[in-house]
């Protein structure tokens, strides 16, 4: 199976990151959560395996909301 290399980044640049390796699992959720943290009908959720992103830049500028009665809801913006 060939590495895949995956790039990305905020809509102003101030943060970016890679993704190697093949993701895990893909899929779009429609549940109340996903629907709620998103502002939309659905999330994209895309998985990878434990220490396949890296960033490239702006790291200190990410935040994240565990939902406390989640056992594995997180919200990273
Ligand atoms: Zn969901």
């Amino acid at each position: 199976m060939s590495q895949t290399s995956l790039k990305g980044s905020c809509l102003r640049g101030a943060v970016k990151y890679k993704v190697t390796g093949e993701p895990t699992r893909f899929f779009h959720c429609h549940c109340s959560r996903c629907r709620k943290a998103t502002g939309t009908g659905h999330a994209s959720n895309l998985f990878i395996q434990s220490g396949a992103l890296s960033w490239i830049k702006g790291e200190e500028q990410i935040r994240s909301f565990k939902v406390p009665e989640a056992k594995r809801f997180t919200n990273i913006f």
